[in-house]
């Protein structure tokens, strides 16, 4: 049979080795670490830097199309595979994800709206940032993920400090926004241009990291999450995009009252959001990334549960200092939990380390699920 590649071995890849493998594929996964979470699940794992030549060569040699999960993967290393084998997405849609500027001009391009913000790169552009962007949020162009590389700034006094503390790398300097709500839409696009969608979904964040997701969006009307998705199209359509993507979006108000979208970032792989399609979907994120670098057919998903997903971050491990397993027993216990788990070893605080999907015959009954489930491991209510 076939073997699919990944590039990136963390919980995103090992839920791919799992859509795969369901259909019928091999897999295999290039990441350094011998415990990555999908390096323990896959047929191969090449553990190798991304740049290293030979592991690239030995990932194509065994790998009859290639993808990505891990959206800091450097983007040579993806043009390099392109020469021998089918890369989705393809390098330079994965380079525009990784610098918030580029994302920007694309997001912008395509014709749906950003935060305001200007580019700090030099002492001069911050000399020349505009008082209206105050307060804002400064944010490394590259690598940040989960909040980091974020500083929040009141002041100018601030921003060249802020600017300094990070080391003076490229930054985006985003005006601060009252958000009203946090949704995204995850897509997906084959390479004969047909796309397909999911729902919209509602977010919300706790310092800086998603932390629950709900769907259908509870506080969306049907034309603003039909707005939504189109802009997620448009942003794909016009980036040539084969693979999944999701963007990410900020509900603001106006003085007025009007509710309007601003696109926040995308990401060129499936996402945390998306996590609730394996068990609240009739297919899942990772199932489509299978079937769009695999040029299978792209059926549109169909949510068949309303749902709530609860990320289990490593501080779930940790009481009084002591580390311990969260009482899965009690949470297996309420109707249509689904827990997933990811693998990793050590439970540092603020990682990732597995989520909790609840699905149920009704919105008002999944939640109430939900709320008990976080109570039960000691989250907050929302
Ligand atoms: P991810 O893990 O989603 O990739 P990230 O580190 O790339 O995160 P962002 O998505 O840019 O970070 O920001 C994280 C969160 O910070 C957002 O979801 C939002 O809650 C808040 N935030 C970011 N930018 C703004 C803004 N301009 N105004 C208000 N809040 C913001
Ligand atoms: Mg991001
Ligand atoms: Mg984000």
């Amino acid at each position: 049979g076939a073997t699919l590649g990944v590039m990136g071995g963390g919980q995103l890849g090992r839920m791919f080795v799992h859509a795969a493998q369901a259909l019928g594929y091999s897999t295999a996964v290039l990441d350094a670490d011998p415990h990555s979470p999908a390096g323990l699940v896959s047929h191969h794992h090449v553990q190798k830097a991304y740049l290293d030549a030979e592991g690239l060569q030995q990932l194509a040699a065994v790998a009859q199309a290639i993808t990505t999960e891990f959206e800091n993967v450097p983007a040579e290393a993806l043009r390099t595979l392109a020469q021998s084998r089918p890369v989705a997405p393809s390098g330079d849609a994965v380079a525009i994800c990784q610098d918030r500027a580029a994302e920007k001009a694309h997001i912008t391009a395509s014709g749906v709206p950003c935060a305001p913000f200007a580019l700090i790169d030099s002492e001069a552009s911050l000399a020349r940032v505009s008082d209206t962007l105050l307060p804002g949020i400064l944010k490394t162009a590259r690598m940040g993920y989960d909040g980091k590389g974020q500083v929040r700034i009141q002041s100018r006094a601030e921003l060249a400090e802020a600017w300094a503390g990070l080391g003076r790398v490229p930054c985006v300097l985003e005006q601060r926004l009252a958000l009203h709500r946090e949704l995204s839409v995850i897509v997906a696009r084959g390479v004969d241009g047909q796309w397909v969608h999911f729902p919209v979904q509602q977010n919300l964040h706790r310092e800086g990291i998603l932390a629950v997701t709900e769907v259908p969006a509870p506080d969306v009307d049907p034309a603003l999450a039909a707005q939504a998705v189109a802009h997620a199209g448009a942003i794909a359509q016009s980036m040539h995009y084969v693979g999944v993507l999701c963007v990410e979006f900020f509900v603001v108000k106006a003085a007025d009252g009007r509710l309007s979208l601003v696109a926040n970032e995308m990401a060129p792989r499936p996402h945390n959001s998306g996590h609730y399609t394996i068990d609240a979907c009739d297919v899942s994120q990772f199932e489509l990334q299978v079937r769009a670098m695999a040029q299978l057919p792209l059926v549109a998903p169909r949510l068949h549960s309303p749902t709530v997903m609860l990320n289990l971050l490593g501080d779930l491990w940790w009481r009084d200092g002591v580390e311990r397993t969260p009482a899965w027993d009690a949470v297996l216990a309420l109707p249509g939990a689904h827990l997933h788990l990811y693998g990793k070893t050590s439970a540092r605080p603020g990682r990732k380390m597995g989520h909790l999907t609840l699905t149920g015959a009704d919105a008002a009954s999944v939640r109430a699920v939900a709320l008990q489930a976080a109570s039960l491991l000691g989250l907050p209510a929302w």
